[in-house]
């Protein structure tokens, strides 16, 4: 067998191990079918049954109210951020409030501007995106048709702990989840949109999860592309379209590996545990590695870290990789290291990582 490394991208990422083989052991020829997913009709039976199963295996993960339509897209969360106002926006004057809390929530208030009137209700990048906001310091519109935040910000490593309530009483809540999909519990309830591109906790790239209240959808702005209007998949169950199917199968096989993991609860302590190890050795290492993040907003997912001594930067990722653990150079925005831990990063993965900064510090320090 060829040998594996510990990928601690951020995305694609790593996926489980049983869903690889799983997914080896069915590429040639799907049970039953003849054929592989990829050459499947997506209107055909089978393909029908792996769609609705992948549905309903996230709906039960993530206890998604009927009240809600789960929407299986293309185009990468880039393409909701252009979604969002062109769906929940009547006219491209209407408000909407925005948290930065980093590049991705940046990101997003930059291509809504140009379909609504977006608002920065708080900016972290004064402290250098370190920092979630006390909701009281939110300055809300009262009029605003949503509130939009990054749940959890893959490159600076911040994660809301709890979630902001919109200031408008008819307003909701939109949440991009793509880093922190499924890796925890989430109320749906709280929100009226969530959306993840799939390639950090839960599938190859290529999807795109949307999480949608009904009374939302069918107000999209008259000019709205028809694949950005949430009615029209809505109302073909993600198959206006041809959608990516081999995607949404390997989504599909996460969600059952995350059920039979126990669900997300389960998830969710082995995701703290890694991520506990982590930071307490980065915090313990008097100061030889350091998280730039407020302790209390720490991502359990993205894990960006500095040397204290930078110079050794690239000699730590060169180590690292020879000893099988790739990827920890941080985003070239912000430099330094950076460790993604999603679902699918094994406990052992975390401890090899722990055990080589110890070594590394003892014989740098
Ligand atoms: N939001 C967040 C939080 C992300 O991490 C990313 C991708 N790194 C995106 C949005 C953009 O996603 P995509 O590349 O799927 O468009």
């Amino acid at each position: 067998a060829q040998e594996r490394v510990f990928n601690f991208a951020a995305g694609p990422a790593i996926l489980p191990e049983s869903v690889l083989l799983r997914a080896q052991s069915e590429l040639y020829v799907w049970p039953g079918s003849g054929m592989s997913v990829m050459e499947m009709s997506h209107r055909g039976k089978e393909f029908k049954s792996i769609i609705e199963k992948a549905e309903s295996d996230l709906r039960t993960l993530l206890q998604i109210p009927p009240e809600y339509s789960v929407l299986f897209l293309q185009g990468g969360a880039t393409s909701q951020f252009a979604a969002l106002p062109l769906n929940l926006c009547a006219a491209a004057t209407d408000p909407v409030d925005y948290v930065v809390t980093g590049s991705w929530s940046d990101k997003a208030f930059k291509e809504a501007q140009k379909f609504c009137k977006p608002n920065v209700v708080w900016s972290g990048k004064a402290e250098k995106y370190t920092k979630i906001p006390p909701f009281g310091e939110l300055k809300q519109n009262p009029d605003a048709k949503y509130l939009h935040i990054c749940a959890n910000e893959t490159i600076h490593g911040v994660e809301f702990k709890n979630y902001p309530t919109p200031k408008n009483p008819n307003g909701v809540l939109v949440a991009d989840m793509s880093s922190n999909f499924c890796s925890k519990p989430v109320d749906v309830s709280k929100f009226g949109v969530i959306y993840a591109g799939a390639q950090k906790n839960v599938g190859p790239s290529g999807v795109t999860i949307v999480i949608i209240r009904n009374d939302l959808i069918g107000h999209a702005q008259g000019l709205t592309p028809v694949m950005f209007d949430y009615k029209i998949h809505a109302e073909n169950n993600s198959l206006y379209n041809t959608p990516p199917c081999y995607g949404i199968y390997m989504c599909g096989l996460v969600f059952e590996d995350l059920l039979e993991q126990g669900g997300l609860v389960e998830v969710e302590k082995k995701n703290q545990k890694k991520a506990e190890i982590l930071y307490n050795a980065i915090d313990g290492s008097n100061g030889f590695y350091k998280s730039p993040v407020e302790k209390s907003v720490r991502s359990l997912m993205n894990v960006p870290f500095t040397l204290e001594k930078s110079e050794l930067e690239g000699e730590f990722i060169k180590e690292a990789a020879k000893e099988k653990m790739v990827q920890l150079k941080g985003h070239r925005s912000v430099g330094g290291m950076r460790a993604s831990i999603y679902n699918a990063m094994p406990l052992a993965g975390v401890q090899k990582l722990v055990a080589f900064m110890k070594d590394f510090q003892a014989r740098h320090a």
